[in-house]
């Protein structure tokens, strides 16, 4: 095709230059045109709740990638276009005279699977080779999932077994120093001199293109469970932020413009919606790659890091971990850089007490492999309990409820009232216990918290205390975290709830004990629930257990300017342990017929 390649390099799960091999297999090709490329998919937008901050994030991470884009070629950007990429790639590579489509693979989630062998079957179609390399993960999950039989991995060691095949990691790669421009064929003996020319020109190739808002609109019902719009959890997501991506301007905004939207021309208002201004996790390449650099310098923090020695009772900006689970999500950073860097940095350290996984550093990131082979090894069913080969069945209150084909989802039941009570409690944080409810208030703010804080509030939601099924509690998390993935979400919720990967459900975190012994005096919950702040520390984490005269002192009266607890904590945990018992003695795996014919009994 004239010659010279013409790449399409499509951006998902990959906002990085540096370490990209598919990034670099395209520019291998000395490509004569190169177009860097983001698409709003509507269908990722409606299926998932994305709250502000993540949408901040993105945006921020994206217009850092276009940045560098930019500062490596002056003709260059991120060409951020709106609509389903199964209709819009095949317009694209005839308009712009595509012969390579390059992309980092995404293996996790039904969705994006079908969408990239869709993606690879049109651009066969229209002649155009694709170069696909792995980079989100260690290792390639496809690769990993075949060496353990095609099996989900259900523990670390079976994971640790089935990558020992295949050796170390890869070895990160550099940041490429140039790219090609995006330049039509008709431009290419002559190309414009400055960017503001060459962006018009896109544009009118575009012309003509149906507007894919309106055809895909009305498949989506923002009233139905899973796409949750209507049943949004926290102040931060309005329907209307999700239908401005592809609202009636969308297809106005792929005339006018190609760069990347902001919160406010979303529909969407930091402010109001009461997160983190300015953001304390702040998207894109550098700033993860600061990061990454910071930890890593410490390399005795690195070397002898301990999570279960971490504290979840720190705020975001003081995180005990390493926060770097968005930038990995988005894949600001890579994570073999992450993985490499860090057995450097533990080399470097001479003293004692080096650690080793699962609770090290390394040990953390293959837990992320390990939910990733689980959720590619099970597929579409591995987010819900039913048909979950691998979710235990448990009687939840609050289960979500699917049609009598055991598919098709359908809107769910109000449940029993006091159920819906507890669960609306826990997400708008009054539950009367200050630990679980500064932490979904400092979730709701940052969009992030630490893991044992996701310990404590998934434990108490499920078999510690609520006894809601874990779908309902993975959802709150859908939309606030920052870093949620579609494999390590849903997977971290099953071990929690004791539903997969962990079985001792009689371990249960105290709502006051368990935080109590990595700070004492309260610190979040006086930052979060201020109302709380002139509590002795003695009362902090229980503070309807001190006496009237030391609430009146603290100006807060339990149960009137705090909410008193919604629960016996005690009771209520003797309650879960007796049903889990249950449970486990039934063997049930999901499988939610039994609760369809109505024959789960009251236990
Ligand atoms: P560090 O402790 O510094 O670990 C380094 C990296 O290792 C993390 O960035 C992350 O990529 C990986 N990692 C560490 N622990 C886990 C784990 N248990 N599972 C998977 N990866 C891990 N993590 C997500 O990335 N996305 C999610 O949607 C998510 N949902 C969770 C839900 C629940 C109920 C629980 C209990 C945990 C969840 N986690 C999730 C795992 C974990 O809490 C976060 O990865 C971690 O807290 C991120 O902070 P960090 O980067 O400072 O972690």
């Amino acid at each position: 095709k004239d010659g010279g390649a013409r790449v399409m390099y499509w951006f998902r799960t990959d906002l990085r230059l540096h370490d990209s091999p598919a990034l670099q297999a395209a520019l291998d090709l000395k490509p004569q045109a190169f177009f860097p490329l983001w698409c709003w998919d509507p269908n990722y937008i409606y299926k998932h709740r994305v709250g502000i901050n993540r949408f901040r994030f993105l945006l921020e991470s994206m217009s850092a990638l276009s940045s560098s884009l930019h500062s490596l070629n002056p003709l260059s950007q991120l060409l951020v276009v709106r609509g389903d990429p199964c209709d819009l790639l095949p317009e694209l590579f005839k308009r712009w005279g595509i012969t390579h489509l390059a992309f980092e693979r995404d293996p996790n989630d039904e969705y994006v699977r079908q969408r990239d062998d869709q993606a690879r079957k049109d651009a066969k179609a229209n002649g155009v080779e694709v170069l696909d390399g792995y980079g989100h993960h260690l290792y390639d999950i496809r690769e990993v999932l075949k060496a353990h039989n095609n099996e989900p991995t259900l523990t670390l060691g079976a994971l640790q077994s089935a990558v020992s095949k295949f050796g170390d990691p890869a070895k990160p790669i550099d940041a490429p120093k140039s790219i090609p421009s995006p330049l039509l064929k008709d431009d290419v003996a002559s190309p414009p001199q400055d960017i503001k020319d060459l962006l018009p020109k896109l544009l009118k190739s575009l012309e003509g293109l149906p507007e894919y808002s309106k055809k895909k609109g009305p498949e989506y019902d923002l009233n139905s469970h899973e796409l949750g719009g209507q049943r949004s959890t926290g102040e931060s997501g309005k329907v209307t932020c999700y239908d401005s991506l592809v609202g009636p301007d969308a297809s106005e905004s792929i005339k006018s413009t190609f760069s990347v939207p902001t919160l406010e021309s979303l529909g969407m208002d930091a402010k109001a919606a009461r997160v983190s201004v300015p953001s304390l996790i702040p998207g894109g390449e550098a700033e993860g790659l600061k990061r990454l650099e910071r930890v890593i310098k410490d390399t005795k923090y690195i070397a002898t890091f301990s999570k279960p020695k971490t504290s979840p009772c720190q705020d975001t900006s003081e995180a005990s971990t390493t926060l770097l689970s968005p930038y990995l999500k988005f894949g600001c950073v890579s994570v073999r850089k992450f993985w490499w860097d860090a057995v450097e940095a533990s080399k470097q350290y001479k003293g004692a007490g080096k650690t080793s996984p699962p609770e090290n550093i390394q040990g953390q990131l293959l837990f992320r492999e390990m939910y990733s082979v689980a959720e590619a090894g099970v597929g579409e069913t591995y987010k819900r309990v039913h048909a979950n080969p691998i979710s235990r069945y448990i009687d939840w209150y609050l289960p979500t409820v699917y049609d009598s084909k055991g598919k098709e989802i359908i809107p769910r039941p109000a449940g029993d009232a006091a159920s819906e009570a507890r669960y609306a409690a826990f997400v708008e944080a009054r539950t009367g216990f200050p630990f679980i409810d500064a932490a979904v208030k400092q979730l709701k703010t940052t969009g992030w918290i630490h893991h044992l804080a996701r310990h404590s509030l998934a434990s108490f939601l499920t078999r510690g205390q609520c006894w809601i099924s874990w779908e309902r509690g993975a959802e709150f998390f859908d939309e606030h975290l920052i870093d949620w993935d579609p494999a390590s979400n849903p997977g971290n919720w099953m071990w929690l709830s004791c539903s997969a990967f962990f079985h001792q459900y009689y371990r249960v975190y105290g709502l006051a004990t368990f935080p109590q012994k990595y700070d004492p005096s309260g610190s979040l919950i006086r930052k979060y629930c201020p109302e709380l702040k002139d509590f002795p520390d003695k009362h902090i984490y229980a503070p309807h257990t001190a006496p009237l005269e030391v609430q009146r002192k603290a100006k807060c009266e339990i149960g009137k300017d705090y909410p008193a607890p919604i629960l016996d904590e005690k009771k209520e945990k003797e309650h879960c342990i007796a049903r889990m018992k249950v449970a486990y003695a039934k063997g049930w795996r999901g499988d939610a017929k039994e609760v369809l014919e109505g024959k789960a009994q009251e236990i």
